[in-house]
């Protein structure tokens, strides 16, 4: 097990499956594996759907094999098929890369629409440059449109992620209510997130969702959480220096700026 402290911002550490210990804390982001792994096609995880469960009850990932997107609201995991239909995702199956938080989130604040994607972090007064702190978000609302993606299962030997996507599915979802879950990650954390927003979909029927593309939300009401803490859990096939994985440059930036 290994501890890195930065700025007294974000406290990061990085364990083996074995070291986990149980329990959710407050402002804590639990994730396995990084978004570098899964971009070199490391499709398969050690952790299942009830490990990752006791760390947190809103978040997203996706399934072993690359079998679609997870969407985890209110301790609920639902998956979106490539056709961007959503089932309950099965307790016993393991997740390659996922990140939840004990979503424990200030005072809500009602969005006005039409916010569109590029305005989000504006409109929710939440900016992502200047911090090492991912926030954690939920959008409950009306959305005059939205694009969702989901993937099919992968078979082995993996291809890398890029070409994977090249044969998503997408859905374009109209007049259609439903909650956004999800992270922005400040660029630091490049490496092992997938940097700016990143969020996922589903209906309030939940029968529709996925990876969200881009939407136009009408109004609705925004509830954002504020992490102090990562975790992060290795399977055996990722063997990450967080040392590296963390962007040293950037972080010299903050500190300069400061
Ligand atoms: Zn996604």
């Amino acid at each position: 097990m290994s501890e890195l402290e930065f700025l007294n911002a974000l406290r990061v550490e990085m364990v083996r499956h074995r070291e986990l210990r149980p329990g959710a804390r407050s402002h804590e982001l639990f994730q396995t594996s990084t978004i570098e792994a899964l971009l070199g096609g490391v499709f398969d995880g050690d952790l299942s759907l009830s490990e990752l469960l006791e760390h947190g009850d809103l978040g997203l990932g996706t399934l072993n094999g690359l079998d679609g997107e997870l969407i985890v609201i209110d301790g609920d995991a639902w998956k979106a098929s490539r056709d961007c239909t959503l089932s309950r995702a099965p307790r016993s199956s393991r997740t390659p890369y996922a990140v939840v938080v004990p979503f424990s989130p200030g005072p809500p604040a009602a969005v006005r629409g039409p916010l569109q994607y590029a305005a989000l972090g504006q409109v929710i007064g939440h900016r992502l440059e200047g911090t090492l702190r991912p926030v954690a978000v939920r959008i409950d609302g009306r959305f005059e449109h939205i694009r969702v993606r989901s993937v099919a299962k992968q078979r082995r030997p993996y291809p890398p992620l890029a070409e994977a996507l090249a044969q998503q599915g997408i859905s374009d979802l109209h007049d259609v209510s439903g909650t956004m879950v999800g992270f922005g990650f400040p660029h630091p954390l490049d490496g092992i997130e997938m940097i700016g927003w990143h969020l996922h979909f589903a209906s309030d029927t939940r029968t529709r969702g996925g990876h969200v593309l881009d939407f136009a939300l009408r109004d609705g009401i925004a509830h954002l959480d504020d992490t102090t803490e990562l975790q992060v859990e290795l399977p055996p096939a990722v063997d990450v220096h967080h040392s590296a994985v963390i962007d040293q440059d950037a972080l010299r930036r903050l500190e300069r700026d400061r």
